[in-house]
């Protein structure tokens, strides 16, 4: 047995001992992985469980999903962020029962097409699902990998991500595809931790491992610094009329498109004006407390206000009650605490 070849047997052996229970994996059911696939990008495990499994008492098949109201769908995924994902899930879906009869393609190319569907996710739906032998190389897979092989290509290159594909399905074990997947991820997720020392007392390759062999772990992966976000500013503000809360739709492209949101504008924009340009006289205006919120690429520095509305002209906005709100409306997570701190002074 070659070196490569004891590594993924360790592996496997190991992950079959100790994979974590998860919802996902209790099964190989294509559309479970596909959509734990989906919500667990940039997403925490724990954080995903609950979302993944009332997401699948609403929408227990892929039919079910595609002629769910996206909504419905949004509701579903509040809180998740990245909303990209779950309307492309709902596109997938509806491509699923038009062109396959529901079921997702057990071939790898065609599961690219599907929208939403990049090499990772393709991967991981081709080899656990479907055991076939196409790799699932996300950053934890990378670093894993660069560590074991005291590899010095820069992950953030996708000339190296793509280099890693090729060679890791190379190395796929006939009829343990998808265990093999798995188990680097669990490795990369449990044992080989970023951000910090990993838990190489506990690692089932270790003596493999040539950055653990050298000292050099902290050295990888090697990755070029991200850049630096850009900085937004921004007035938001809770309108209220009477118990009517002022909501908007978010343009369709750009950071969270198409997303219902508070209405907002650039900080520098003076008060009064856009209100007026809004068509409503405020009465009471109460200044909220600043929030930042952290998207990947941007950040926004939001200057928060409870404006009391006196009259009202506006046509655009949807005035809503709390209730209704809350029950029907996915808000994204930038404007949660701005919309709680709003409520709190409607009570009053
Ligand atoms: Fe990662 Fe340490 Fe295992 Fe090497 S020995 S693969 S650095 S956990």
């Amino acid at each position: 047995m070659n070196e490569y070849q004891e590594v993924v047997d360790k592996l496997i052996r190991w992950y079959q001992k100790n994979a974590r229970d998860l919802p996902w994996r209790r099964t190989r059911n294509p559309y479970y992985i596909w959509l734990s696939e989906i919500m667990l990008q940039q997403t925490r495990v724990e954080a995903v469980k609950p979302y993944f499994e009332r997401f699948i008492k609403v929408c227990p098949t892929i039919e079910a999903l595609a002629f769910t109201h996206e909504e419905t769908l949004l509701k579903l995924w509040e809180g998740l962020g990245y909303y990209s994902r779950v309307k492309n899930l709902k596109k997938a879906a509806q491509t699923v029962v038009e062109e396959y009869d529901g079921s997702l393609p057990s071939d790898y190319q065609a599961l690219r097409r599907l929208k939403g569907i990049g090499p990772y996710t393709a991967g991981a739906i081709a080899s656990i699902a479907f055991s076939l032998p196409y790799a699932a190389v996300d950053g934890n897979v990378l670093r894993v990998m660069s560590r074991l092989t005291a590899d010095a290509r820069d992950i953030s290159l996708d000339a190296t991500k793509k280099a890693w594909e090729d060679e890791i399905t190379l190395m796929m074990p006939k009829g343990e595809e998808g265990t093999f997947t798995q188990a680097l991820m669990e490795l990369g997720a449990t044992v080989c931790l970023p951000n910090g020392m990993p838990k190489c007392q506990a690692c089932p390759v270790r003596e493999f491992c040539q950055a653990y062999r050298k000292n050099t772990i902290m050295q990888y992966p090697v990755k070029s610094p991200k850049k630096q976000r850009k900085m937004e500013y921004l007035s938001v503000f809770f309108l209220a009329e009477g118990k009517k809360i002022a909501l908007c739709k978010r343009e369709e492209k750009g950071l969270l498109s198409g997303l219902w949101q508070l209405p907002n504008c650039p900080k520098d924009l003076a008060l009064p004006v856009i209100l007026r340009e809004w068509g409503i006289i405020s009465g009471e205006i109460r200044q909220i407390k600043t929030q930042k919120h952290i998207f990947t690429h941007i950040e926004w520095h939001m200057n928060c206000y409870y404006v009391n509305v006196r009259e009202n002209e506006n046509k655009t906005f949807l005035w809503l009650d709390q209730e209704t709100v809350e029950k029907q409306y996915a808000l994204p997570s930038a404007f949660k605490k701005i919309w709680q701190e709003g409520c709190s002074f409607l009570e009053e």
